[in-house]
């Protein structure tokens, strides 16, 4: 019994010898994979890959718990731009077999297009208005530009943007409209922003305001400034408009009064005295006609005449108190002591200082030679540091001393007048002759298109050098 189990095991292991010798010899194995990772694969476009681990072994077909592991030889062509089916193959192998296995990838576009929408934040619709497409573009990985394939609605006040590319994938996007207005009217004037108007007419302001919510708003418009057409100069006009979300715009308009004819500047020296008022009555029969006085201060029974010329919307300058050549060249200091004294009565009558002054006998004059060399030029300097203007004239009535005459008075005055575009004219209130030709001369100036102004700070000085 004993040898019978002795010769059973050795046929065992002669077996194992065998089939293990005969494995080795016919190759007899079978080749297996191990795959990590499904067999098929859905990757997104774009999106790189990485293959899985993949293991084969060789088992003995005799014995096939005795496996080993094999090299696996990987034939890798995944390319993740490519649309569709790709296929990985696995290569195993022993000495005399073969093993193969694959992997299925498909690559797959799941992405929608993209969007981009122009959007300036201060971009705004107006309420109740339709909202105007600002623009937009979308891409696509795949179809690129699908622009043209944008489709668009207004809900909720959003605008809702939708694409779909070739695989069937749909992007969208909204924008939130942003209603408002943020722009005030727009003011325009028919007749520009400069506007020439001739003297003594009636200016007609046209304006209008246009709002791009609100429609004409031109009767909201205010209006500041006025146009004295009486009175040559440049006037500006304010205009100023909101609409009803509170935007306001402004606007400035000039207007100047111009004359076509000359401007005749008739000044009056060295009144007020007893023929002043009857001057004044005379001239407040014309109403566009304004004179300017240069008083002194020798009738004070007259003053009241400064008052009533002021009132009368004549101008009013210094000239002297004393008119006393002796007196008043002396000095600087007494010239000034002396304008002072005028000016303190022009307070007392007009209730404001004047800042127009004429020399006595011009700035011209020699006669001041006799008392203080160069006086002259300081007193035009220091007038100047003082912020006050002096005037001379380039017309003369002839009234101090050539002619006693108002015949030649009115001559000598409109003979003078036209040689000149600007006339300032030196006439006397203190002269009965002289105020008698005046009505004549404001008759014959009117009659051929002149204009008769009172001075300002502004107006043209006439000087004529000093000699002193
Ligand atoms: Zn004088």
């Amino acid at each position: 019994m004993k040898k019978t189990r002795i010769l059973a095991i050795i046929a065992i292991v002669l077996a194992i010898l065998t089939g293990y010798l005969a494995t080795i010899v016919f190759d007899l194995y079978t080749i297996r994979f191990d795959m990590r990772g499904q067999r098929e694969v859905i990757r997104e476009y774009g999106e790189p890959y990485e293959d899985p681990e993949v293991k084969a072994y060789a088992h003995p077909m005799l014995m096939p718990f005795l496996r080993k592991e094999i090299y696996v030889d990987r034939f890798f062509h995944v390319d993740v731009n490519k649309m569709g089916e790709q296929e990985v193959e696995y290569h195993a192998k022993t000495a005399k077999r073969e093993g193969k296995a694959t992997r299925k990838v498909i690559v797959e576009d799941h992405t929608p297009p993209e969007i981009t929408l122009v959007a300036d934040p201060d971009y705004y619709t107006l309420p109740g208005h339709e909202y105007v497409e600002e623009g937009f573009s979308a891409f696509d990985r795949l179809d690129g530009d699908v622009s043209d394939k944008v489709e668009s609605r207004i809900e909720n006040d959003k605008v809702i943007y939708t694409v779909t590319d070739a695989h069937g994938n749909t992007g969208t996007t909204e924008r939130e409209i942003v209603y408002d207005d943020r722009k005030g009217p727009v003011i325009s004037f028919d007749d520009g922003d400069y506007v020439k108007c001739m003297v003594n007419s009636t200016y007609n302001d046209k304006y209008k305001a246009v709002d791009d919510l609100d429609g004409d708003v031109t009767d909201k418009v205010k209006v500041e400034g006025k146009v004295d057409t009486g009175t040559l100069g440049v006037y500006t006009l304010k205009y100023t408009v909101s609409d009803s979300y509170g935007n306001e715009t402004t606007a400035e308009k000039k207007v100047e009064v111009i004359t076509n004819q000359g401007v005749i500047y008739l000044t009056f020296d060295d009144g007020p005295s007893a023929y002043t008022s009857r001057l004044l009555d005379v001239l407040d029969k014309y109403k566009n006609v304004k004179v300017t006085f240069f008083v002194i201060g020798v009738v004070p029974s007259a003053y009241g005449n400064i008052k009533r010329a002021f009132n009368a919307g004549h101008a009013i300058g210094v000239h002297s108190l004393t008119h006393d050549y002796s007196k008043i060249y002396s000095s600087d200091q007494a010239f000034w002591d002396d304008f002072e004294a005028m000016e303190n009565i022009i307070v007392q009558q007009t209730g404001q200082r004047t800042k127009l002054f004429r020399f006595p006998g011009g700035s011209s004059n020699t006669v001041s030679w006799n008392y203080n060399t160069g006086i002259m030029t300081r007193l035009a300097q220091q007038s100047k540091d003082k912020g006050l203007v002096y005037f001379d004239w380039n017309v003369e009535s002839g009234d101090a001393g050539r002619t006693t005459d108002t015949n030649e008075v009115y001559r000598n005055i409109i003979n003078g007048v036209q040689y000149y575009k600007t006339s300032v004219v030196l006439c006397h209130d203190s002269k009965s002759y002289t105020v008698d030709a005046i009505e004549d001369v404001i008759i014959w100036g009117l009659n051929n298109g002149y204009t008769f102004q009172a001075l300002n700070e502004n107006s043209f000085t006439a000087h004529h050098g000093i000699n002193n």
